[in-house]
């Protein structure tokens, strides 16, 4: 059963669907709410519709029917929004702090003004020493720390995560699950996280909604009602392995739908 039952949401997708010009119908009449401050991943097999979803809030581009309504008090607007691509897609030519810098000089903020903020964003990502260096003297997971840094200095409410570590290994993956939730809880963003990991959407979430294809719908609305921080004892928990294999049975159960 879906759970639409949220107070006051942030995003309250009401019956979204999207039929893309070729004729494929990527999303069809979704409808839930997330919560401002919440956690939220989507998981489903490729195809399901859950970039498209994303794409959709972040209103780079627009539902065929149904709506889209952002609450909270603050109004927010696209500008406010944060995203972060599974490909890191720096600028290969300029150092990180170039690369960080570039959202506010998009919105002519002075390279003086930009100094505090974006060193405060590389330091929240572990990066600090790393501002003169150019993205190929990096690692695949420091590239993608430059690439969180860089939606971080927008200081944005709500921050939109598309595979963000799907090209990463195993432990970097881990490693960088850790710090987005210990940064999460001490910004009070809002996350939307794009994810093919039932282990990672279970390990980060407050709430995993899992979707099918053909047409891209939402299947079921999962809960995951276990407290922060998580850490190792989480990972290596009974509830954890139970939540992940109720997932999964729902992932198996559409695609067999
Ligand atoms: P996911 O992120 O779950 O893999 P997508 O949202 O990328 O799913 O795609 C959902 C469906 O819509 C797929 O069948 C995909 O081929 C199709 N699709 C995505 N983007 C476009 C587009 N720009 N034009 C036509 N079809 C598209």
């Amino acid at each position: 059963m879906v759970n639409n039952q949220y107070a006051s949401p942030l995003i309250d997708l009401q019956s979204v669907s999207k039929t893309y010009g070729s004729g494929t119908i990527a999303l069809d009449r979704v409808s839930t709410q997330i919560a401002q401050g919440s956690f939220v991943s989507l998981v489903g097999p490729s195809g399901c519709g859950k970039s498209t979803l994303l794409r959709i809030i972040a209103g780079l581009i627009t539902p065929s029917s149904g709506a889209l309504a952002w609450g909270g008090p603050d109004g927010i607007r696209p500008d406010d929004i944060g995203f972060v691509f599974q490909d890191a897609t720096l600028m290969p030519w300029a150092r990180v702090f170039e690369n960080v810098f570039l959202p506010l000089k998009l919105r002519g903020v002075s390279r003086q003004d930009a100094e505090p903020r974006i060193m405060n964003a590389l330091t929240r990502v572990g990066l600090a020493d790393f501002a003169q260096s150019f993205p190929r003297e990096l690692s695949g997971g420091m590239r993608m720390r430059v690439s969180i840094a860089r939606a971080l200095v927008m200081r944005p409410p709500v921050l939109l995560m598309d595979e963000p570590f799907a090209a990463l290994d195993e432990f970097t993956r881990e490693k960088l699950d850790d710090d987005l939730l210990e940064l999460w809880q001490a910004e009070n963003w809002t996350v939307v996280f794009v994810t093919h990991s039932v282990y990672e959407s279970v390990f980060l979430s407050e709430r995993v909604l899992v979707m099918g294809a053909r047409p891209g719908r939402l299947l079921r609305d999962i809960s995951v009602d276990m407290p922060y921080p998580r850490g190792r004892a989480f990972r290596e928990s009974h509830d954890y392995v139970i939540r992940c294999a109720e997932i999964s049975a729902a992932l198996r159960e559409g695609s067999e739908a």
